[in-house]
C-alpha cells in the first residue's frame, strides 16, 4: 500500500512512517522542505496527489513551542499551518482521478470542554467555546470531503490527547525538570490528563486504515478518540513519572504562573483537561500496547 502523509517528518509522523515501512508499505511525505521520499506542498498543489491508497495529515505548527512567545503571529501560524495543509490535501483528493480509499485527519481533544466531571466519547456533541476548540472546528470543517467524493474515500478523524514519547511532544520538555527533581503537579492537579503513547497513536492510524473495508463510506467522517483508556489526572501523571524516574515531585506549579508564562489560551491543555474515553477505538478492536501510565512511562524513561 502507498501512503502520503502531510507532516510525516514530525514527532508523530516519524513514528507512523517507521511503522508503515516496517509493515512493508511505501510512504511519501508532504513537507515544506524538499528531500528524498518527499514532495512539497507547492508540488502537491501543482502536480496533484501522488497515487496512494491512504492520505494522512499530521502537519501543524507545534502548540508547545518553547521558543515562541504566545502572540497573534503564533496563533495565526497555529491556524494556517493546519487549515491550509488540510485544505490543500482535501482539494487534492477531490481533484484526484484515483482518490485514496482513506483520508485520515489527526486533530485533537481540545474540542471537548474541560471539566472535572464530564466524560466525553466520540459521540459527545460539542460546539466551539475557546480558541483551541475553534481551531479544531475549522480544521475538521475544511477536511470534510464533498458527499460525492466521500462515496469513494472513507473519511476518518482521530483526536489525540497529549502524545507521550521520548523524541518529541510534551515529554521532551518535561523529562529534564522531572529528572532534576523539579517536577510537580500543575495547578490543582485534579484536572484530567488525556494522553496516548506515540506508538499507540501511530498504530491507531494504521488500524483505522487497514480496517477500512469493514466500514461503508459515509458523508460524515468517522471519529476515533486517540487516547489511552486509563483516564488519569495530572496528579496521577506527575506521581507516576516521579516514581518511574525515582525522583521527588514536590514542586507544584501554580496555574497563574503557567498562564502567565504560556498564555492562558494554550495553557488550558495543561491546567485544565477533559476526561476522554476511546469508545469507538476500543469497539473497533484496537489493542493498546500502552494502556496505562506505568507501562507507557516505563517505556519512555527506560529506552
Ligand atoms: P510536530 O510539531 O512534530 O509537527 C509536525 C509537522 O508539521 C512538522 O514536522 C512540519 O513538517 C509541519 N509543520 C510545522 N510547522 C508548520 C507550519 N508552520 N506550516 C506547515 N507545516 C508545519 O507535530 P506532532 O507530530 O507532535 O503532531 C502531529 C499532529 O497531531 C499536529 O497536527 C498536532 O496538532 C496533533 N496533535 C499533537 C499532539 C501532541 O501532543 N504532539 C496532541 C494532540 C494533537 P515539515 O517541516 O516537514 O514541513
Amino acid at each position: 500500500t502507498v501512503f502520503s502523509t502531510g507532516g510525516g517528518s514530525g514527532f508523530v509522523g516519524r513514528e507512523l512512517t517507521h511503522l508503515l515501512k516496517r509493515k512493508g508499505h511505501e510512504v511519501t511525505i508532504i513537507s515544506r522542505q524538499p528531500g528524498p521520499g518527499k514532495i512539497t506542498w507547492s508540488e502537491l498543489k501543482s502536480d496533484g496527489l501522488p497515487p496512494c491508497e491512504a492520505t494522512v495529515n499530521l502537519a501543524g505548527e507545534n502548540l508547545m513551542n518553547p521558543l515562541r512567545w504566545w502572540n497573534e503571529n503564533y496563533k495565526k501560524d497555529l491556524f494556517s499551518s493546519r487549515i491550509d495543509t488540510t485544505t490543500t490535501l482535501a482539494q487534492a483528493i477531490v481533484a484526484s482521478p484515483n482518490p485514496p480509499q482513506t483520508w485520515v485527519l489527526v486533530t485533537g481533544v481540545a474540542c471537548y470542554r474541560p471539566s472535572l466531571t464530564d466524560r466525553y466519547s466520540e459521540d459527545s456533541e460539542w460546539t466551539p467555546f475557546d480558541l483551541l476548540s475553534k481551531l479544531v472546528h475549522e480544521w475538521e470543517g475544511v477536511g470534510r470531503l464533498p458527499e460525492i467524493v466521500a462515496q469513494n474515500t472513507r473519511q476518518i478523524i482521530i483526536r489525540p490527547g497529549v502524545v507521550l514519547g521520548r523524541d518529541g511532544g510534551a515529554m521532551k520538555q518535561m523529562l529534564t525538570p522531572f529528572w532534576l527533581g523539579f517536577g510537580g503537579i500543575l495547578g490543582s492537579g485534579r484536572q484530567p490528563f488525556p494522553w496516548i503513547h506515540v506508538s499507540d497513536l501511530a498504530s491507531i492510524i494504521t488500524h483505522t486504515i487497514e480496517n477500512s473495508s469493514n466500514n461503508l463510506s459515509s458523508a460524515v467522517p468517522q471519529v476515533f478518540n486517540g487516547v489511552a483508556p486509563a483516564m488519569n489526572t495530572n496528579y496521577e501523571f506527575t506521581k507516576e513519572l516521579g516514581r518511574v524516574l525515582r525522583r521527588p515531585t514536590v514542586f507544584p506549579v501554580p496555574g497563574f504562573v503557567i498562564d502567565a508564562v504560556m498564555g492562558s489560551e494554550r495553557a488550558v491543555v495543561l491546567t485544565q483537561g477533559q476526561m476522554v474515553e476511546p469508545k469507538r477505538t476500543l469497539e473497533s478492536g484496537f489493542q493498546y500496547k500502552y494502556p496505562d501510565l506505568s507501562s507507557a512511562l516505563k517505556e519512555i524513561v527506560e529506552r
